[in-house]
């Protein structure tokens, strides 16, 4: 069977799983292939009582000394067991499994995994998994691919389908030159693949992410590349001067711009003016004021008589620009005639929108990716600023480009990236970098702890929102599956244990798996003060503003890249109020707190990504959830920073011996970014 087969077609694939698979965009044996596992589930062999600590995950195997209940508790039916390990007494307490009672017998042996918890004085194992000997004694051999799931599927069936499609797929030819990938320690892809979804050892996965990783790498750069040589020569087809509106608007405004704004402006002011079409990005902390520079921006193109456009990664973005836009023309008179263009707008609305768009009557529009669907007809367009840039791909940034008469472009990034990742990922781009933030914030205090902290942080919380604040809390999966072990926190549950925990608290939850207007109204909420907590995903990360939001709590903050964190951490501090973020560690080593330290001792964003790039190792955190705005799907620019660099040079090897990858050497090479192109969905991610 080729890559291509539909995977309908493996052995032990029935037509239930088929389309299960299909609901996780799995088509093909192709699709399979590349469905990385998110984690790695490490059996370890079962540990003596008296060797458990509160927190781990940990197995054991004992003596069933007696079943207790089911008790009624709240929704939950409790049933405990108490095991017996030589003198040591441990209970396993279970929610809602009524089965255990008739599973584990008195005088039997048992092994069961699970978090232990401290409950008083004693430590006990909660929602434990039951597993038989021999089947446990597999498991122990090899570390154990986890996968994303949906509703009725589990690793063991994907894993089981991977084992069926490697057996019957025929592989092509290699891509890149077989000696370079000799001399760097690349495996080819099938070895490669094969390692990701069946380690036996963790050297496995770091052979198996090298040459996937590359060749992530590889293709986005190769992209961008030719994304640079289209764009490096286009002529201004916009030439503006500078008007009194900029300026006007400058001198009316209640603060000083920083330094880094106003030399970003300078520079911007120069390109639009200039000869040539501007293409830049502009690299800024959390912060420090990213908004004001690009509402200059399209301030200039407005009063110039063009279109401007403000492309936003999520319709709650959008909506929060497109008012700050509305608030500041009613202050300050601003020339701009706004519109909103989202996915969800009704029919009529956007009708109205598109019909303003397209007489020029109106001169901002602010959106999603609705803003380069086919159907936006634009008069004048001469200036594209998107913001939080890396959520777009490539081809979708030049889709919008090629709508107008190829407008300037304008960038916005709050991921700092030390300069030399920069060059090679922006190397189309002119760079703005702003280090400072504005003058006069009040710094936010930190604590990175243990999960042993909650309680205080809990009455924290409360203290904070009876001086009428806000907290966010983030928790690394949006829903628990059959398979949780409950090593990471989720937001369903921990909404609801929160709400156990604070009665009277108005707690809500929003993850990147519900509905774009359910996120947006939850969002809307909690912008407006009616939500007191709100416990989320990372879906938050990106831009938000609500100063009102004092707190800041992230749990399992062990499975977030520092960056990341910095990030997440920038959505407090934001008003005049004293903010606050607190870490949460689910394991308390000391090179986990060393790093998640490094957050306490500085908030500038490029000393914390160096910092990242120096503390973590490459595929030292598997698990650790990549920053959102450079969504490779398996690369992390931080950790595979030697990869990137020598992805970088081998494409401009190619190119600069065969510009038009016209060579027989470089026709799979070819062939795989023209069809990268024609699908921009597949490199939407980047
Ligand atoms: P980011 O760079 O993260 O997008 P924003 O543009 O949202 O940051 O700005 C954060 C806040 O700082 C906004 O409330 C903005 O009005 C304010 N701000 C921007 N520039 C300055 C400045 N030079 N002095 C004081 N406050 C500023
Ligand atoms: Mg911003």
């Amino acid at each position: 069977m080729n890559l291509s087969t539909d995977v309908s077609h493996l052995k032990g694939v029935g037509e239930k799983t088929a389309a299960l698979f299909k609901k996780l965009n799995i088509n093909t044996y192709e699709d399979l292939f590349s469905y990385y596992p998110t984690d790695y589930i490490k059996y370890n062999p079962p540990v003596s009582f008296s060797e458990l600590k509160a927190g781990n995950v940990c197995t054991v195997r004992g003596l069933a000394a007696n079943v207790q209940g089911p008790v009624k508790a709240g929704r939950y039916s409790i049933i405990t067991v108490v095991l017996k390990d030589g003198l040591n007494t441990l209970e396993a307490v279970f929610f809602n499994q009524p089965f255990i009672k008739k599973v584990i017998k008195v005088g039997g042996y048992y092994i069961l995994r699970g978090r232990i918890v401290q409950k008083g004085a004693k430590l006990i194992m909660q929602s434990p998994k039951l597993f038989k000997e021999d089947e446990y004694a597999e498991l122990v051999k090899y570390p154990q691919a986890k996968y994303s799931l949906t509703a009725g599927l589990s690793s063991k069936t994907i894993s089981k389908a991977l084992k069926a499609a490697f057996i019957d797929a025929q592989w092509g030819e290699e891509c890149f030159p077989e000696k370079y990938l000799k001399e760097s320690g690349i495996p080819s892809r099938k070895d490669a693949l094969r390692l990701i979804h069946f380690p036996e050892c963790d050297e496995d996965i770091v052979t198996a992410r090298r040459r996937l990783s590359f060749e992530e790498f590889f293709y986005f750069i190769m992209l961008l590349r030719k994304n640079k040589a289209i764009s490096v020569s286009t002529p201004n087809n916009f030439k503006m001067i500078e008007t009194a509106e900029t300026k006007r608007f400058l001198e009316s405004l209640p603060f000083k711009p920083t330094a880094g704004q106003k030399k970003a402006w300078k520079e911007i002011l120069d390109d639009m003016c200039g000869e040539r079409c501007m293409n830049r990005l502009i690299q800024g902390d959390v912060g420090s004021g990213k908004t004001l520079i690009a509402l200059l921006s399209l301030l200039l193109a407005a009063s110039n008589g063009y279109q401007g456009a403000l492309m936003a990664p999520t319709e709650v973005l959008a909506m929060q620009h497109f008012k700050t836009v509305k608030e500041y023309i009613s202050k300050y008179n601003l020339c701009f005639e706004p519109v909103l263009l989202t996915g969800s707008m009704k029919a009529a609305e956007k009708k109205e929108a598109l019909s303003k768009i397209e007489s020029g009557e109106a001169n901002l529009i602010i959106g999603t990716h609705a803003l380069i669907q086919d159907r936006v007809l634009y008069k004048n367009l001469a200036i594209v600023v998107t913001d939080e840039q890396h959520r777009f791909g490539v081809r979708q940034r030049q889709a919008l480009a090629y709508k107008g008469k190829e407008p300037h472009i304008l960038v916005m990034s709050a991921t700092p990236i030390p300069r030399t990742l920069a060059i090679i990922l922006y190397g189309d781009l002119q760079l703005s970098a702003i280090h400072e933030l504005p003058a006069g914030r009040c710094a936010i205090k930190n604590a990175v702890v243990g999960t042993s902290y909650r309680p205080s942080a809990y009455k924290f919380f409360k203290d904070q929102i009876a001086e009428g604040h806000q907290v966010y809390v983030i928790c690394p999966k949006a829903l628990s599956d059959e398979e949780d072990d409950g090593e990471l926190e989720n937001v369903v549950d921990y909404a609801e244990k929160l709400r156990a925990a604070l009665p009277g608290v108005n707690i809500e939850h929003l993850n990147g798996k519900m509905k774009p207007q359910d996120k947006t109204d939850i969002m809307q909420r909690f912008s407006k003060g009616e939500t007191d907590i709100l416990v989320s995903t990372t879906v938050i990360e990106v831009g938000i503003n609500v100063p009102n939001a004092t707190v800041m709590m992230i749990e399992n903050a062990e499975r977030f890249g520092l960056s990341q964190l910095h990030q997440l951490r920038g959505r407090v501090g934001r008003g005049s109020a004293q903010s606050y973020c607190i870490f949460i560690s689910s394991k308390e080593d000391d090179k986990i707190m060393e790093r998640l330290n490094v957050l306490k001792s500085t908030n500038d964003g490029f000393k914390i990504a160096s910092e990242d790039l120096r503390l973590r190792g490459p595929g030292d955190f598997f698990g650790v959830r990549q920053s959102g705005e450079f969504a490779f799907k398996i690369a992390d620019i931080y950790s595979d920073s030697d990869l990137l660099e020598s992805a970088g040079n081998l494409v401009d090897e190619i190119l600069k011996d065969d510009p038009s990858l016209s060579k027989e050497d470089n026709r799979l090479i070819k062939e795989q970014v023209d069809y990268f192109f024609a699908h921009s969905e597949l490199f939407s991610s980047i």
